[in-house]
C-alpha cells in the first residue's frame, strides 16, 4: 500500500501519512493537498512508505498530488530538514516558510512562454548537466587591486567548501570581487546566490549586476515583492533558468539545481537572523548550505560579527583582506568631541554647528545621525508627573509632530497629541529628548539658508518615497541629511564631506553584550558614507565617553583591534562565540504565568542537561508587549552539539507541558537579542 509522509504547517513536530495509491519515487518532494480535520490543507511529501505507525483504518486518501511544477530536489529538502532540527521548528513550519505565499498555497503564478534554450556548447570545466554561458560582460573592467586579484583568485580557485571572510572598508570593492566571482561561477555553468541584508538595497545592486551581465536571468527575491513574481523568481531557480538569485534573507531557501557560489553582504548585519516564526539566521544556514553542495561562499563586511571574525581567526574560515579602498585615496577622518564640558545647543557641538557652517559655505553635504526618530522619545507634565505611556507595552509613546502623533514604536498604538495634560489639565506639556524630527527642525531654523531633510522610517516609509529621497540627494537638492540608520547602508553620497554622531553613547553600556559590536559597525557605515568621491571625509562622534576604546578604535579604522578586545571580554565571560545559546520565552496575560511556565521548562529539564547551563527565568527587557507579559530563559553550552541534543530532548518535554489558556512559548537558538 502506498503511503506518502506530509509535512504539513502546523505547529507539531510530526509527519502526517495519508495513502496515495498512484504515487511513486517522483512524487517526493511535490506539493499535495489533503483532508485535514473538516477542511484541506497543503503540504509538501517528504517520503514514502508501506507501512505506517497508524492503523490503516485511520488513514485518510490524499485529495491531489500537485504534478504541474518540478518536485523540490532532495537537497531543499535536506536544508529544510536541518532547519527544523537546528532551529526545533516543526519541518512543515519551515517547508511552509521556505515556499512563496503563492506556491504555499497550492496556485502556480502565469509564466511568460520560455523560447527554445540553444544546446549547450561543450565545455571542459563545466558543470554536468548545464551549459557554460556565454557571459559576457558589457563594460570594459578595470585591473583589479592587487589584493582583490588575490581574493578572486582564491575563491575562483577554491575546490569544494570553503568559507571565506572578505573583510574590507566600504568602498575597498569587496562587491566588485563578488562579481568576478560570480562571473565566473556562470562561466562554468553554474548558479550563483547572493544575499544583502535589505530590500531597499536590492534595486541598486540589481542595477548594477543587470548592468555586468546583460545576458543572464537574474532573479530577485523579497517579501516585498508581489505573490506572482516572487513564485516565478522561484520556479525559475528550481528550473535552472535563473542565473543569479540576489535576494533578503528568505532568497536562501531557493531550490537551486546548479548553485556553485553563495555570497553573503554585510555578513554581520541583524536582518539576516528572523525574529518570528521560524528564528533563522540566513547567514548561518548559507554556511551549512555551502557545506551540504560542497561549494565556496563568501561572507563579506568592513566589520564582521565577532562569531565569524573569530573563526576566521581560528582558520575556520579563510580571511581575505581587502585593505585600501578602491577608488577614493582615504578613509574619513574620524575625530572625537568631547561634550562633558560644553553647553551643547539642541544636543549639537559648536564643533559639529561649525563643521555644518562651512560644508554649507562649500556647497557640500552633512549628515548628522541619530539613530532615534520622531521628535521626542516622551511626552510629559511635569507638575503631576504624567508621561505618554503605551497602554499595552512597557514603552513610551513618541512625540510626532509632523502629524501630531503620539505612537508605540513597539506596537503601532497611536493617539493624537493632548492639547492639555490627561490627568491635570494642565496645558504646557513638555517634550522630552530628543529624535530626528526635533533635530530637523532645530537644523533648519539655526541654518535658514539651508535645504535640511530627514530620513528615516517615517519619511521613507514606503519604497517609492523612499528612493525619491535618494534621487534628491544624489541630484544635490539637500544641504544637511538628517538620519537614522536607513542612512548608513550601502549609498554613495559623492558630496557628502561631514557626519557627525549624535547620541551614540548610549550603546556603551547597554544590558545587551552584543551593543558595542552593533555600535562600532554602525559608526564605521555612517562614517564609509562620506568622502567616496574626490572630497575627503570627516566624521565628528560626539560623547560623554572620549577614552572608551571603541572610539579609539574607530579613529584609527582599527576594526580588528576592537574586535580582538571584544573577543577577549567575550571569552572571560563566556560568551559567544565562546558559548552556544538558546533562549525560551513565554507570553502570558500575568508576569507569575509567564514565569511559572519557564520554571516549570527548567524542572523537566533535569536528568538530561548534561553540560547545559539553565539561567533563573527573568521579566524581558520590554517586559510588557501588545498587552503581553514576557518572560525568558536562557540556556548555555559550550558545545553546540551538547546544546543541540539537549534542546531536541527538553523540546518534547515542553511540548508536553501544561499551560495556562493563552500562554504563548518559542525557542529561539543562537538569539541576536537580550
Ligand atoms: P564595496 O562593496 O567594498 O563597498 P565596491 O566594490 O562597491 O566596494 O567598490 C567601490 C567603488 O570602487 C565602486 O564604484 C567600484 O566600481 C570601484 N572599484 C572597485 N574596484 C575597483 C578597481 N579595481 N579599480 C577601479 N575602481 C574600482
Ligand atoms: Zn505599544
Ligand atoms: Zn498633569
Amino acid at each position: 500500500m502506498n503511503i506518502v509522509r506530509v509535512a504539513l504547517d502546523l505547529p507539531l513536530p510530526k509527519l502526517f501519512d495519508y495513502l496515495a495509491p498512484d504515487s511513486d519515487e517522483s512524487d517526493i518532494g511535490r506539493r499535495v493537498t489533503v483532508p485535514f480535520g473538516t477542511a484541506s490543507r497543503i503540504g509538501v511529501i517528504i517520503s514514502l512508505t508501506q507501512a505506517s505507525e497508524q492503523p490503516d483504518a485511520k488513514l485518510k486518501t490524499v485529495i491531489a498530488i500537485l504534478r504541474d511544477m518540478p518536485a523540490l530536489p532532495a537537497d531543499w529538502r535536506e536544508l529544510c530538514e536541518f532547519c527544523a532540527r537546528y532551529y526545533q521548528t516543526p519541518l512543515g513550519e519551515v517547508t511552509s516558510f521556505a515556499l512563496p505565499p503563492m506556491l504555499r498555497r497550492g496556485k502556480l503564478p502565469r509564466m511568460p512562454k520560455v523560447a527554445a534554450v540553444a544546446p549547450a556548447p561543450p565545455s571542459r570545466d563545466t558543470v554536468p548537466g548545464a551549459g557554460a554561458r556565454d557571459i559576457t560582460s558589457a563594460v570594459a573592467l578595470p585591473p583589479l587591486l592587487a589584493a582583490q586579484a588575490a581574493a578572486v583568485e582564491a575563491i575562483v580557485g577554491a575546490r569544494g567548501f570553503t568559507c571565506f571572510l572578505l573583510h574590507g572598508v566600504t568602498g575597498s570593492g569587496k562587491t566588485e570581487v563578488y562579481l568576478r566571482a560570480i562571473d565566473a561561477v556562470l562561466r562554468r555553468g553554474g548558479q550563483a546566490l547572493m544575499l544583502v541584508p535589505e530590500i531597499a538595497l536590492t534595486p541598486q545592486l540589481e542595477g548594477r549586476v543587470a548592468a555586468r551581465f546583460p545576458t543572464a536571468h537574474v532573479v530577485c527575491a523579497n517579501s516585498g515583492m508581489a505573490d506572482a513574481a516572487r513564485a516565478r523568481g522561484f520556479l525559475d531557480a528550481l528550473g535552472g533558468r535563473a542565473d543569479i538569485v540576489l535576494g533578503t534573507r528568505l532568497s536562501i531557501f531557493m531550490p537551486m539545481p546548479r548553485l556553485r557560489l553563495i555570497v553573503v553582504d554585510e555578513e554581520h548585519d541583524a536582518s539576516f537572523k528572523q525574529q518570528e516564526g521560524l528564528r533563522y539566521s540566513a547567514r548561518d544556514v548559507a554556511i551549512w548550505r555551502a557545506h551540504q553542495l560542497d561549494i565556496p561562499m563568501v561572507l563579506g563586511s568592513a566589520t564582521p560579527s565577532l562569531e565569524t571574525f573569530h573563526h576566521a581567526g581560528t582558520g575556520r574560515y579563510v580571511m581575505l583582506e581587502l585593505p585600501e579602498r578602491a577608488v577614493a585615496e582615504s578613509m574619513p577622518l574620524v575625530r572625537i568631541v568631547d561634550t562633558r564640558r560644553e553647553k551643547l545647543q539642541e544636543g549639537l557641538s559648536a564643533a559639529l554647528l561649525g563643521g555644518l557652517q562651512k560644508r554649507l559655505e562649500r556647497g557640500e553635504q552633512s549628515l548628522v545621525f541619530l539613530n532615534r526618530r520622531g521628535y521626542a522619545p516622551v511626552m510629559a507634565c511635569p507638575p503631576c508627573g504624567w508621561v505618554s505611556r503605551c497602554q499595552r507595552c512597557a514603552a513610551n509613546l513618541v512625540l510626532h509632530l509632523a502629524d501630531q502623533r503620539l505612537r508605540c514604536h513597539h506596537c503601532g498604538f497611536e493617539a493624537r497629541v493632548p492639547r492639555a495634560c490627561p490627568d491635570c489639565g494642565n496645558v504646557d506639556l513638555m517634550a522630552f529628548g530628543r529624535g530626528t524630527q526635533r533635530l530637523e527642525a532645530m537644523l533648519a531654523e539655526r541654518f535658514p539658508e539651508a535645504r535640511v531633510l530627514r530620513i528615516d522610517r517615517d519619511s521613507a516609509s514606503t519604497p517609492k518615497k523612499w528612493q525619491a529621497l535618494l534621487a534628491t540627494i544624489h541630484a544635490g537638492g539637500a544641504d544637511i541629511l538628517v538620519g537614522t540608520q536607513m542612512l548608513a547602508k550601502g549609498h554613495d553620497f559623492p558630496m557628502l564631506t561631514l557626519v557627525g554622531a549624535v547620541g551614540a553613547d548610549a550603546a556603551l553600556f547597554a544590558a545587551d553584550f552584543r551593543a558595542p559590536e552593533r555600535l562600532f559597525a554602525q559608526m564605521m557605515q555612517v562614517g564609509g558614507r562620506s568622502g567616496r568621491a574626490a572630497l575627503p571625509g570627516e566624521v565628528l562622534i560626539q560623547t560623554e565617553y572620549p577614552d572608551h576604546p571603541l572610539y579609539q578604535a574607530l579613529i584609527d579604522h582599527d576594526y580588528d583591534r576592537f574586535a580582538r578586545n571584544q573577543l577577549e571580554e567575550r571569552r572571560i565571560a563566556g560568551f559567544p562565540p565562546f558559548s552556544f545559546q538558546a533562549m525560551l520565552r513565554a507570553e502570558a496575560r500575568a508576569m507569575e504565568q509567564a514565569l511559572a511556565f519557564l520554571a516549570a521548562a527548567r524542572d523537566a529539564a533535569a536528568g538530561f542537561a548534561n553540560g547545559i547551563t539553565l539561567y533563573d527565568p527573568v521579566p524581558m527587557r520590554m517586559q510588557r508587549l501588545m498587552t503581553l507579559e514576557r518572560g525568558q530563559l536562557l540556556v548555555e553550552s559550550t558545545s553546540r552539539p551538547a546544546l543541540q541534543a539537549f534542546l531536541a530532548a527538553w523540546m518534547e518535554k515542553l511540548y508536553a507541558l501544561k499551560m495556562p489558556a493563552g500562554l504563548r512559548w518559542h525557542l529561539d537558538v543562537d538569539p541576536l537579542e537580550f
